[in-house]
Formats: C-alpha cells, sequence, structure tokens
C-alpha cells in the first residue's frame, strides 16, 4: 500500500514546544520567528525532516504560516483548511486566523509594532521576504533573516533528510531530450540578459534533466537544486547517494554533480558581478542574499523551466491519454465493485484500499505498474467530505451508511501519466437536496468541459464558468476549479490554474484539472473532477478568432442517481450522455463480466431514466 491511516496529527506537545522556541528565540535577542510549511525548494511537496510546522502545531495540511511572539503566538491558513485547523490545533496556544482575511503581513503591522521577527531565509520566497520586510518596517519593528534555524536546535528526534534514489526518465517517456530542454532554458535566459538561473523547484530539475526521484511521498521529486548558466555546463547540487552508477553517468554527460551544501559557496563565486535570474516567487530568499552579497544582481523572472514544462509534449499527452484509460478502469471497476456492497458494510480506508487494489491490478495488467498514488486519497463520507481536503485516518474513519453521500478524491503515479480524479456517489438512496447541490457542481463542471475560448484566455476568465449555476443559487466553493499536473511529476503544478489566481494564459497542450465543488458544514461535500486537456486554436466554420477547446482525459461514470435531471438543460445532458458513451467505449473492453455489465448500465443515457 502507498498509503496508511494513522493519526498525523498531535498538538499535545505544542504550548511546551512554543514555550522551548521562545525561549531559544531569547538567547539569541529575537522576540519573534515565522514557521511557514516550507522546505528550501518552496514547494507543496515537503519531506518529514522539513515538517517544522506540523512539529510545532500538530497542523498536518498542505499550507500554513504560524507566528510565534513573546506572549502570543497564531496560526494562519486559507479556507480550504478552515474546519481541518480547529479540530488539529491546540488554540489555546495558537490563534487561529484566516491568511485570507488577516494575512501575516497586516497581522505583523498590528500585533508586532517595534518588535524584531526571525525568519530562516531559506524557508520563504524573494517575494515574501520583501512584503514582510515592509510589514515590519511600517511596524516599526524589524525583520531579521537568521543564520540558523532556532526551531532545529529544539527540535528533538527530527527525521533525517530523504536519501531517495534518483531513476532517469526515459525518453520514450519524456519526449524531448535534456540537452534540447537546457537549449530552451539558455534562449530564456538570453532573452532576459541573464548569465545564469538557479532552478530550485525540484520540479523543474526533474523536468529539465530528465530524471525522477523518491524524496517525498506521492510525488517523484529529486530534492536538488541546478545552476544553469546561458552557455557552458549546469551544475546539479544532489546528494550523490541518490545516484546509481547509471543515473550518475547520465547526468554526467550533461553537468557537473556537486553537494546540495556546496551550493552557497558556487553560486557566491559564479555570481560576483554577474547577473543571477532568481523567480521571486519560488526561489528562496537566501539566495537573493547570496548573489547580492557577492556583488552580483538579481533578475526577476518566472522559472524558465515552467511554462515549457506545463505544454506537454506530443509524447506526454499520448501517455497521459494511455494512463487515464488503465486509471478510469480501475477507477470504473472500483466503482462498480462500490455498488455491490450494502451500505453500512464499508468504511472509508475500506473503500481507498479497495481502490488501491484495483490500481495495482490494472496497472499489472497494462504493462504499467502503479508507481505511487499522486496523493493521499480522500474518501470522505457523509460530513466528513465537508472538509474538501479530509484525510481519513483511524480515529476519523466513517462507515458509509445508508443515504450518505460519498466523495473519492484520488489518483496514481504511472511512468507515462499523473492522474486525479473524484467521483462523487449515492450510498443508497440520497436526500433531494444533496442531488440538487450534486447537481449545480455538474452544471460548473459541464460548462468547463465545454467552453470553446480565444487564444490568450487565462484560467482566471474561465472560472466564473464553473460557478455561476451555484451562484444563482446563492452557493460558492472555497477552492480553485483547476489546477495543471505534471508528467509523472507533482499533481499540483503552474503556472496555470482555473481559478481566482489564474493569471497564467491556457495554452495548447497544458492539463488541468476541471473540479468544481459544494459543501455544507456537518452535512455533506461534492466535487466531480476530470483532467482536461487544452486544444491546439483552430478557426470554427463561421467563426472569427482562432479558439481552444478542452479534451476530457479522465473516463469514468458520472453518478447519474445523483443527478436531478430536471435541473440539467437539453445541452447538458446531450453532453453527459455524449460523455458516457465516451467512457463506455474507452473502458468497456478492458472489462468483464459483471463489471462490464454495470458499467453498460452506469453510462446508458439520461433518458433511459
Ligand atoms: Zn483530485
Ligand atoms: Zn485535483
Amino acid at each position: 500500500m502507498f498509503q496508511n491511516f494513522d493519526e498525523a496529527s498531535d498538538s499535545s506537545q505544542s504550548a511546551s514546544r512554543a514555550a522551548w522556541l521562545r525561549a531559544s528565540l531569547k538567547e539569541m535577542g529575537i522576540d519573534g520567528f515565522v514557521v511557514p510549511r516550507a522546505d528550501e525548494h518552496q514547494g507543496e511537496y515537503i519531506p518529514a525532516a522539513a515538517d517544522r510546522l506540523r512539529w510545532l502545531t500538530g497542523f498536518t495540511g498542505s499550507a500554513g504560516t504560524a507566528l510565534v511572539l513573546p506572549e502570543t503566538a497564531a496560526i494562519f491558513v486559507d479556507g480550504r483548511y478552515t474546519v481541518q485547523v480547529r479540530a488539529q490545533v491546540d488554540a489555546s496556544v495558537f490563534a487561529i486566523e484566516s491568511s485570507v482575511d488577516t494575512p501575516l503581513g497586516t497581522y505583523l503591522r498590528e500585533h508586532a509594532k517595534t518588535l524584531r521577527i526571525g525568519i530562516d531565509p531559506w524557508l520563504h520566497t524573494v517575494g515574501e521576504v520583501a512584503m514582510l520586510r515592509a510589514a515590519m518596517a511600517e511596524a516599526g519593528g524589524e525583520l531579521v533573516p537568521l543564520a540558523h534555524n532556532p526551531l532545529d536546535r529544539v527540535w528533538q528526534d527530527r527525521p533525517l533528510p530523504p536519501k531517495g534514489a534518483v531513476a532517469v526518465h526515459p525518453i520514450e517517456h519524456a519526449g524531448r531530450s535534456s540537452a534540447e530542454k537546457l537549449g530552451e532554458i539558455g534562449e530564456a535566459l538570453a532573452k532576459a540578459n541573464a548569465d545564469a538561473t538557479v532552478l530550485t523547484d525540484p520540479s523543474s530539475v526533474a523536468w529539465t534533466f530528465n530524471i525522477r526521484g523518491s524524496d517525498v511521498p506521492h510525488t517523484p521529486l529529486p530534492l536538488s537544486f541546478a545552476l544553469i548558466p546561458r552557455e557552458g555546463r549546469p551544475t546539479l547540487f544532489i546528494d550523490a547517494e541518490k545516484l546509481g552508477n547509471d543515473v550518475a553517468r547520465a547526468l554526467g554527460d550533461l553537468a557537473d554533480i556537486a553537494a546540495p551544501e556546496t551550493l552557497e559557496r558556487s553560486l557566491a563565486a559564479f555570481a560576483a558581478e554577474r547577473r543571477i535570474m532568481l523567480d521571486p516567487a519560488l526561489a528562496a530568499d537566501r539566495l537573493r542574499e547570496v548573489v547580492e552579497g557577492a556583488g552580483g544582481t538579481v533578475v526577476a523572472g518566472a522559472d524558465p523551466a515552467r511554462l515549457p514544462r506545463a505544454r506537454k509534449n506530443a509524447v506526454e499527452i499520448e501517455g497521459s491519454r494511455r494512463a487515464h484509460l488503465r486509471d478510469g478502469a480501475a477507477v470504473s471497476a472500483f466503482l462498480a465493485w462500490l455498488d455491490a456492497q450494502a451500505p453500512g458494510t464499508v468504511d472509508e480506508i475500506g473503500a481507498a484500499e479497495a481502490l488501491e487494489r484495483f490500481r495495482a491490478r490494472f496497472g499489472e495488467a497494462d504493462g504499467q505498474p502503479l508507481r505511487d498514488l499522486s496523493f493521499d486519497t480522500i474518501s470522505a463520507a457523509g460530513p466528513n467530505a465537508a472538509l474538501p481536503h479530509y484525510r481519513v485516518n483511524r480515529q476519523s474513519n466513517r462507515v458509509l451508511g445508508e443515504g450518505e453521500v460519498f466523495l473519492i478524491d484520488s489518483g496514481a503515479q504511472y511512468l507515462d501519466g499523473t492522474t486525479d480524479i473524484t467521483r462523487t456517489v449515492a450510498i443508497g438512496r440520497v436526500a433531494d437536496e444533496a442531488r440538487r447541490k450534486f447537481t449545480l457542481v455538474l452544471k460548473g463542471m459541464i460548462a468547463i468541459s465545454r467552453a470553446r475560448f480565444p487564444v490568450g484566455t487565462r484560467g482566471i476568465d474561465l472560472d466564473p464558468l464553473a460557478r455561476v449555476a451555484l451562484w444563482q443559487a446563492g452557493c460558492d466553493y472555497a477552492h480553485g476549479t483547476g489546477h495543471g499536473i505534471g508528467s509523472y511529476l507533482a499533481v499540483h503544478e503552474g503556472p496555470q490554474s482555473i481559478s481566482r489566481r489564474g493569471m497564467a494564459v491556457l495554452e495548447a497542450g497544458m492539463i488541468v484539472s476541471n473540479e468544481p465543488g459544494y459543501y455544507r458544514e456537518g452535512a455533506f461535500g461534492i466535487r466531480i473532477e476530470n483532467l482536461i486537456l487544452v486544444s491546439k486554436p483552430e478557426r470554427i466554420a463561421g467563426g472569427d478568432l482562432d479558439t481552444h477547446s478542452f479534451e476530457t482525459l479522465t473516463f469514468a461514470p458520472i453518478d447519474r442517481r445523483m443527478i436531478a435531471t430536471e435541473h440539467l438543460d437539453a445541452g447538458e445532458r446531450a453532453w453527459l450522455d455524449a460523455y458516457h458513451a465516451d467512457v463506455r467505449a474507452a473502458i468497456a473492453p478492458r472489462l468483464d463480466g459483471e463489471v462490464r455489465v454495470w458499467l453498460e448500465a452506469a453510462t446508458r443515457p439520461l433518458a433511459d431514466g
């Protein structure tokens, strides 16, 4: 199993740990300290050794920040985690704040007047530090970057940094050679008039050098940095113990290999009187300090691997299609199995384990074994599903009871692609209220699936399409509609998204999720998610503009019992029937016996009742 269900959260030590931290800060002459959920790479996926926020507060969400002041402390999380944070964090130690309503900067202006607030400059981006410094200057205090993280001195039994093995990601899956990708990065540096860049996002290092690692759960990242000059040999900063002989040889053809601890020294030596491009939203502020300290200039520019990585090449697109057929068959077989179980006989953990077994079986049968899940399965029954990022553990595990709505959001890592799919299904007979909300969510999901949009459209422009049916009913959901996804890489990948923050243009070859939802606290949660591919632009008959559309990659039935058909219009019904016909055609040949019979019934036209 690639998942376990042990309780990960423990806030019983929070008070004493915050006290240790305060004592340690006092010795250093510092009044407060900021603890983000971040490592040196500023990604969503961090090793246990870097999960200082969890150690300190008990909070296990994927985003959040704590602030410890002399008398008080607070934790800041966004709308996805407002319910979870209350359940996990001891509010008598950490006051709970919304990072949207009261961002850390605003809070510091109010509560940290004249104080000296420490940060670990490896754990904040260039952009964040600029913002925090401005906030502290306004508050009449000071932001102090510290040479050593004071929390690490008090963290007993801190796990060791991971040493996950690195593998070459072969060209038959990568589609483009590393030399070609390095050439493209060199061109971007020339255009920005920069002499070099530091890739700090392990996804970017993995993509550029066609390697995959195993340092963090569920995402094949090799934790590493790369210094890439406009011309000449790059240096890859990676623990040599992670590289087998064949990988070391393959990488040695492309780059010099150096230990991660030598990055600061090498960068300082290189940067003098040179222009170094750093992504202010991704690069640790420590790197800016090193460049400027050595007499170099920082050029702000987007990570040059990010956009080319997001535009999947033809080989990656073919791989993703294959991965989705396999994965859709596994999910369909799981849904058929679930349907055959009587209400009250399966629990959330049992469902998550069953789905993983189906994925393993279908991967094996298809000659493309399941390498990992792409994240911990969200298997949520009844009120548990009202937490969009709920993760089941042995204490919270709930039986899927008669009349409940069950939400399962899951994904797989295969060598040829990463998947992410959510289905929400009825257990027995579900109340009309939940079916009506499901239908509103479905209308939004269909609106995105059917969208045609001009070249140059950004994700933010499409986001309302997914919400308007909910808005008309006075409802909404507190998360984005869609995120980018990697190719045997991270399940969340930028720069594109369909959301209120989706400023990146949607370009041909980009894959995004389409996952509107609805959550009623204490009652139920609904989400429907497919992955969709931005098509090449074309001029349709009678049209004036070149427009993109979306190709749906995900194939699995959408529960017809959850649909209040009378709330769908003719176009929406036609879309759903056509989608189900596609699912049947794509998946039925991979199933046999009763499961195939189940699929035929689950995908029949709505008019058939
Ligand atoms: Zn998902
Ligand atoms: Zn997703």
